[in-house]
């Protein structure tokens, strides 16, 4: 019945970016669809824990600004819950500066994050999953500036057009390993990265102007595409950026 194609009853979702926002929103949908958390995160992910419980939501801190955790974050979800099924690639970061003085600290922090590390523990988790023979749901956070070029935000841009570019590369390779590589585009969604945007007076009235839903979106938005992506329901979608955008992209 294709209802129960939705169901993650069994699997073990690694989740980025866990303490908050979106990373909030993937936790949860995976726990109300049956499956098991391991939440990262650079600051401790306790109140996604209490808010989902400790029997189904675990979690490590970890700084994913460098390469250095992802090795062990593989290994935590298999000592903790025994195989992983699903990777959802959602810490990211922004910084904004005017581009003719954009800083080179702020280009590698963004990038690192955001691209260098998404794609080597993608590679890492994809080897897991080939390990086990069961292949697997790979979902990286793309933005709405994977197809725009936004403002003050060269690195952001740089690195989310980059996720949705090799969320192609990594499906063509491994489709065939039944790995499903996809991407999740959210538009302008109330959590702290939009923040400075959402203070601005100015700036939010033309933004929520332009969404043809009339409001921001919220991490309970992309619950659906999630499940959906982690999903048996998926099986023959590869490589290709869902937006979740209240209709922002086709204005
Ligand atoms: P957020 O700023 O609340 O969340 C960012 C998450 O990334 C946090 O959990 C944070 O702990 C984690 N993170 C940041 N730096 C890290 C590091 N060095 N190591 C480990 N974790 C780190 O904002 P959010 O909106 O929930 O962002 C989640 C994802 O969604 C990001 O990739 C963001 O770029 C993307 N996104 C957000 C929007 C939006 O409008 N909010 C739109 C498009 C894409």
């Amino acid at each position: 019945m294709i209802l129960d194609k939705f169901r993650l009853d069994g699997k073990v979702a690694i989740v980025t970016g866990s303490d908050t926002g979106l990373g909030q929103g993937f936790s949860k949908a995976f726990v109300e669809a049956g499956a098991k958390v391991l939440g990262v995160s650079v600051v401790p992910s306790t109140a996604t824990q209490e808010m989902l419980g400790k029997e189904n939501f675990e979690f490590i801190q970890a700084d994913l600004s460098t390469l250095d955790p992802i090795d062990n974050i593989v290994k935590t979800a298999v000592d903790t819950f025994g195989h992983v099924d699903i990777l959802v690639n959602n810490a990211g970061v922004i910084k904004r500066e005017d581009t003719i003085d954009f800083s080179v600290e702020s280009w590698d922090l963004v990038m690192n994050v955001n691209l260098r590390t998404l794609f080597f523990l993608s590679q890492a988790v994809a080897k897991q999953y080939i390990k086990q023979g069961t292949g697997g749901k790979i979902i990286s956070v793309a933005s709405m500036l994977s197809y725009q070029g936004g403002i003050r935000v060269p690195s952001y841009t740089a690195s989310k057009s980059g996720v949705k570019g090799i969320t192609m590369t990594m499906a063509n390779e491994w489709a065939s390993k039944g790995i499903n590589v996809n991407a999740i585009a959210p538009g302008y969604m109330a959590t702290n990265n939009t923040k400075a945007l959402r203070a601005d007076a100015d700036r939010s009235e033309a933004i929520l102007d332009r969404i043809p839903a009339g409001r921001w979106g919220t991490p309970d938005d992309i619950m659906g595409a999630a499940v959906f992506l982690a999903s048996p329901a998926s099986d023959y979608v590869n490589g290709f950026t869902i937006a979740v955008d209240g209709g922002w992209l086709g204005r």
